[in-house]
């Protein structure tokens, strides 16, 4: 079966995130959601709470596979073997910054590709920070993430 990772911060994970996780799985039957440990983000979420909040949607999905790591993506991937990386693109403003590391990890190891996906439109606006500031803020979150996210944001943000 083809394999692909599908990295990220997911500090949550949102909707539109999952429509590219489901994209991917229909090109590569195996995808290896790897949540990064990036020490530049002070991220909402610790690294086992994202795990652990991904790990719960997709429990009954077999092929989906969730782990975290720090250091550089490509040293990952080849130590797992795979030579695919799936990214998501939004709207053109993803593309820039995308296209600069696709390329800076090409050149490190120029046997890994990466494979942009598109998103459903109704998710080219939606972004992790907006959701986050949503749910700070009390606003309705329930057609950006699942319900246990929804749940999770919840208890970071108490009224
Ligand atoms: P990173 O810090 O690596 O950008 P993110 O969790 O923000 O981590 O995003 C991981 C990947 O998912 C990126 O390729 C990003 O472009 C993509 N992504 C983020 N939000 C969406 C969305 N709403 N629809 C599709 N792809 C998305």
């Amino acid at each position: 079966m083809k394999k692909a990772i599908y990295p990220g911060s997911f500090d949550p994970i949102t909707n539109g995130h999952i429509d590219i996780v489901n994209r991917a799985q229909s090109l590569f039957g195996e995808i290896h959601i790897s949540v990064i440990e990036n020490p530049h983000k002070s991220p909402l979420f610790s690294i086992s709470e994202r795990i652990t909040l991904i790990q719960q949607i997709f429990a009954d999905r077999p092929g989906i596979y969730v782990e975290g790591f720090h250091g550089l993506l490509v040293d990952y991937a080849k130590k797992k073997h795979i030579s695919t990386i799936i990214r998501g693109l939004r709207a053109v403003s993803d593309f820039d910054y995308e296209f600069q590391m696709a390329l800076t990890n090409r050149h490190l190891h120029p046997e890994i590709d990466t494979v942009f996906l598109m998103t459903d439109e109704k998710y080219s606006y939606l972004s992790s920070s907006l959701v986050k500031q949503v749910a700070k803020f009390k606003g309705n979150i329930d057609s950006f993430v699942p319900i246990s996210i929804a749940r999770a944001l919840q208890e970071k943000y108490p009224s």
